[in-house]
């Protein structure tokens, strides 16, 4: 590693936040660990692994390719693909025997084309929409089609069926309440046809505030990363904590003069002698140019930690601090907090997504390949 930014992820905390989630549910009751989108930011293949020790009993990816790294790694738990799948995803999942979802008859035939042809078998998850209005089976007929054609694919096996909450997270769940009858109504239909599927609804909302529709498992994505998905869920029913912290390195100290403007566009003018920091971190990392002038950071010396807040533009690589009210030294080489506590002070995912008007999984997920994962 040459810059020193980096980001640490804290895997005994997706542990904790695994088992934390686990207990608010019945025994029985499985996790699914959500590690798609390069387990929103985290490292994939570390948090897999984390989350088997943890005692999830599934993996869940969007894409099917997203399931290579965990497959050559052989972390050893089922892989639900929970996107669909187009022909060249789906030879992928017969190929690395994952268990995609599906809801069209088709993509049943297509799937027993393949496995025929290749002497495989393929276990595979209905999807239903029951209110997202994203992918899924939406009517009796659709299910109709799908129930009679596989009966005709001896190699392809229903292990499970699910839907998606629009609204779980909200504090109303008439709208999560409405889904899960719906999507009840479809299992009825797959029971009388003799299929007996695991069942899954819950993401982390449901996990935390409607776990009496956790059936045999729940698809745990942002929880497990330490965030709730909403400030509506009840945050004392599952204790959470972070699981990744980001430090960049302070690249120069100096002072300016009142008058003097900071950055690009010169946004910021100085009106007392300021003392400036310069922090090697910037939107080409992944840190939002929306908290230019509104974001800050945490400094830490000898007297404590401060808040310091963001003059001028956050440039590609480098954004400006203003240190003046930090008491001690700061110094070049100094480590400052992005992402994170220090002492009595904390800059949340949900804190920055406020200032950017966005959502904790899209901050966390930001963060890029060019910010180095500590795994720790
Ligand atoms: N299930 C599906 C189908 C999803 O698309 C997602 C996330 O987008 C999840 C589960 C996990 O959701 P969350 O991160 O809110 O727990």
């Amino acid at each position: 590693m040459y810059r020193k930014t980096y980001a640490r992820i804290h895997l005994g905390n997706l542990k904790q936040n695994i088992r934390s989630a686990a207990e608010n549910l019945p025994r029985t009751c499985g996790i699914v660990a959500v590690v798609k989108a390069n387990a929103y930011g985290h490292g994939a293949v570390e948090c897999a692994k984390a989350a088997k020790h943890a005692g999830a009993c599934m993996l869940a990816v969007a894409l099917a390719e997203e399931a290579v790294p965990l497959y050559e790694e052989k972390i050893g738990i089922p892989i639900i693909v929970i996107g669909r799948s187009n022909h060249e995803q789906l030879r992928l999942a017969v190929e690395l025997g994952l268990q995609p979802c599906v809801f069209t008859a088709g993509d049943i035939l297509f799937l027993q084309k393949i496995c025929a042809a290749q002497g495989k078998k393929i276990k595979i998850h209905l999807k239903f929409d029951t209110g997202m209005c994203r992918i899924g089976i939406r009517s009796d007929e659709e299910l109709n089609s799908c129930v009679r054609m596989l009966d005709t694919c001896p190699d392809v096996e229903l292990e499970g069926v699910f839907t998606h909450f629009a609204n779980s997270d909200a504090k109303n769940k008439e709208h999560a309440i409405r889904q899960h009858e719906s999507f009840l109504h479809f299992i009825e239909i797959l029971r009388e046809n003799g299929f007996q599927p695991a069942i899954h609804a819950d993401n982390s909302a449901g996990t935390i505030d409607l776990p009496q529709f956790s059936h045999d498992m729940v698809r745990l994505g942002i929880s497990m990363y330490g965030y709730y998905p909403s400030d509506e869920v009840d945050k004392d029913a599952v204790p959470l904590k972070p699981v990744m912290e980001v430090f960049a390195e302070i690249s120069h100290v100096k002072t300016i003069g009142p008058g003097e403007s900071v950055g690009y566009g010169s946004t910021f003018t100085a009106q007392r002698t300021t003392k400036v920091a310069t922090v090697q971190i910037g939107y080409g990392d992944g840190y939002n140019r929306l908290l230019s002038n509104r974001g800050k950071m945490i400094v830490t010396t000898g007297c404590g930690s401060f808040y310091a807040p963001i003059i001028g533009r956050v440039c590609m690589d480098q954004t400006m601090l203003d240190i003046t009210d930090v008491d001690g030294e700061v110094q070049t080489g100094d480590l400052v907090t992005v992402l994170g506590k220090r002492g009595d002070k904390l800059i949340s995912a949900d804190a920055i997504a406020q200032i950017c008007g966005t959502i904790s999984y899209e901050v966390l997920l930001d963060f890029n390949e060019r910010v180095p994962r500590i795994y720790v």
